[in-house]
């Protein structure tokens, strides 16, 4: 096995094996070569991660923040400095293209642990003149957070988390998604490396059930998710029931408006990047592209041009520009979508069924694939299908294309490509969705918050507004004359 790690968890500074939790395997998904197996954690070892978390954050929350930004700093040079072999370890464990994950994902958690590593020694609290007496606040961490990560961008998620999470001097238990379960170690490794003290960052391998023992566990004081919306409900509730915290990043369905006088190359670039990046496994995706009628074969023409010349093939190869599917189950979801698109009546312009890669043969791959005059009702138009499936509808005035872009459950992105400024802004403001682009799409910088509305999420990643997610308020009244007491 090509990346079987020494154990599958890592607690308290080290790595821990357990030994009754069923066993599971990762799967490279270009050719279906089982890489590792690992175990879920199961009471006594997600027992042991949360203690080993409480002896950790008396030490982590007692640590200056310029200490602690520094351990952050560090930890992020390390993982630039391994970031190729990290890629390629993410590579495996996703089949996304090593041009890919070079560029978007262990440099992602970095950038993340830089940017909190830097912002939290310069956050200073108030003090509030009472006319004598007077106040003051502190900002303090709630204490053993849990993150739960999706497959898609397994360090990057955890870099999102653990992040800000430490920067506020909690500390996190977290637990990678069962079919990526590798990088997320190789992290905690890194951050004992920079010099985080033991158990402030621990790992447990897990299915669900695993999660929902994190989640319902007493001594936990947060939960962040990353995953479907079926599975934030379920993590709602029973964070709910022990009334912690949650921040949720969930699906969507995002539109990606492209107005008559957009310019058009750029549009393009824009619709591609929304769809067929990490092929197409990215829950901001913007799967609507509304396309002004009048443009419409103009756009599609270039569209398909372009797609046409997306190169296919072995992730490990810099050259290639699309990997496979993550695993089987994704697969069998995303060709069914592509069958349903033309059963629903939509036309399919390009692919629509599995890709053929020589020397693969037993990989997920299937092709990037292009639908226009789909209609709103659609299923491919109001189901997250979380592969490379663009969607093309037409649109004719302004106010229609908000009606339309808004009739949906999801609300965590949107885009839209204009040259008229006050468009732009005026209809960014009228978008019920978390995170907006104009003139681009899908880039996320760590310093901008990202985050859903309505069942897209709650709570915000990245950005300042991350602090408020991982930290608590205390106002203290101080005092300074008599008391007036009327016993
Ligand atoms: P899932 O919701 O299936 O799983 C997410 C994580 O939750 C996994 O680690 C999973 O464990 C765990 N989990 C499953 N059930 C429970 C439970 N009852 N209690 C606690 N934890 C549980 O999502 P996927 O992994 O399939 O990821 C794809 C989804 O994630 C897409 O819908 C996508 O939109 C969303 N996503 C959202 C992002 C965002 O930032 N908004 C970013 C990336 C993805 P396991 O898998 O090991 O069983």
């Amino acid at each position: 096995m090509r990346a079987q790690p020494e154990a599958s968890h890592y607690i308290h500074g080290a790595y821990a094996n357990e030994a009754e939790g069923p066993e599971f395997n990762s799967v490279y998904p270009a050719t279906g070569e089982v890489i590792a197996r690992v175990r879920s954690a199961r009471g006594d070892t997600v027992n042991a991660a949360v203690a080993s978390a409480r002896e950790g954050f008396q030490e982590w929350s007692a640590t200056p923040a310029v200490e602690r930004g520094r351990v952050l700093r560090r930890a992020a040079e390390i993982l630039r400095d391994r970031n190729r072999e990290l890629s390629e370890l993410e590579t495996l464990d996703t089949g996304k293209a090593l041009q890919e994950t070079l560029v978007s994902d262990p440099a992602s958690a970095a950038e993340c642990l830089e940017y909190f590593g830097s912002l939290i020694p310069t956050l200073t609290s108030e003090h509030i003149d009472l006319g004598g007496p007077f106040a003051y606040t502190r900002r303090e961490p709630l204490g053993v957070c849990v993150g739960i990560g999706a497959w898609n961008y397994p360090i990057q998620i955890a870099g999102w988390k653990a992040a800000p999470a430490l920067a506020c001097g909690n500390a996190m238990v977290f637990k990678p998604s069962e079919v990526t379960p590798l990088s997320t170690l190789k992290l905690a490794e890194i951050l004992i490396e920079a010099g985080l003290p033991k158990g402030v960052f621990n790992v447990v391998q897990g299915d669900g059930e695993t999660g929902r023992l994190l989640v319902s566990h007493p001594e936990v004081a947060k939960v962040s998710l990353t995953g479907s919306v079926p599975t934030g409900e379920k993590v709602a509730a029973l964070a709910g029931a022990g009334l912690k915290q949650t921040t949720l990043e969930l699906g969507g369905k995002s539109p990606l408006i492209v107005f008559e006088d957009a310019d058009l190359d750029e549009a393009v670039s824009g619709a591609m990047l929304a769809n067929f990046y990490s092929t197409g496994q990215i829950c901001s995706n913007g799967t609507r592209v509304f396309v002004h009628r009048s443009i419409r074969p103009q756009f599609i023409e270039k569209l398909v041009e372009r797609t046409r010349k997306i190169v296919i093939g072995d992730p490990m190869d810099e050259a290639s520009q699309m990997g496979p599917l993550v695993s089987k189950a994704q697969y069998d979801k995303v060709l069914n979508y592509m069958r349903l698109g033309q059963a629903e009546g939509a036309e399919l312009v390009y692919g629509g069924e599995a890709a053929v890669v020589e020397g693969f043969a037993d990989g997920w791959w299937v092709q990037p694939t292009i639908f226009a005059d789909v209609a709103d009702h659609m299923h491919i138009a109001r189901e997250e299908i979380f592969g490379p499936v663009m969607c093309v509808l037409d649109f004719d005035s302004e106010d229609e294309v908000i009606a339309r872009a808004n009739a949906t459950q999801f609300g965590l992105a949107a885009g839209l490509f204009t040259r008229d400024i006050a468009r732009a802004h005026r209809v960014v403001a009228q978008l019920h969705a978390g995170t907006c682009w104009i003139n681009t799409y899908n880039l996320t910088p760590v310093e901008m918050p990202f985050g859903g509305m309505k069942k897209s999420g709650i709570g915000r990643e990245n950005g300042k507004a991350a602090i408020e997610h991982y930290s608590q308020v205390k106002g203290i009244y101080v005092e300074t004359g008599k008391i007036d007491c009327p016993y």
